[in-house]
């Protein structure tokens, strides 16, 4: 099956890339829910994060760092940000390749949902 996150990945989905590693891709959501709003993907096919295990520690790591370092270059470092993962359909997980959202460039409501 066709995974809509490894076709952007492949190329052969357009998407507006904002950063791009050998092991993450991090693109704008195509429906914002934020002035910021960009996900960041390992390009390893890991269906959710309850899919990631001990060997993809570092690559976890790797994308929280690249989330600070997009939010420094989207200038909502200051301001502040949300990263978030929704897992599962209680959280409304869309899309079967884990992603990261990184949310910012407005106050963000607490509890969300
Ligand atoms: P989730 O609900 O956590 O699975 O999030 C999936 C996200 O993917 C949603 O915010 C969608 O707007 C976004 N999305 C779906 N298709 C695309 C696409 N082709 N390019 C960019 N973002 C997309």
């Amino acid at each position: 099956m066709t995974c809509l996150f490894c076709e952007i990945i492949d190329r052969n989905i357009p998407a507006d890339i904002v950063f791009e590693d050998d092991e993450i891709l991090a693109f704008r959501d195509v429906d914002p829910r934020a002035p910021v709003h960009i996900l960041i993907i390992p390009k390893k096919h890991i269906s959710g994060l309850s899919e990631a295990n001990e060997s993809d520690r570092e690559l976890m790591g790797r994308i929280c760092i690249a989330a600070s370092r997009i939010a420094g270059q989207e200038g909502i470092d200051q301001s502040g940000y949300r990263l978030v993962v929704n897992s599962g359909p209680d959280a409304g997980q869309a899309v079967d390749h884990l992603h990261f959202h990184l949310l910012g460039g407005r106050p963000l409501g607490w509890p969300p949902g």
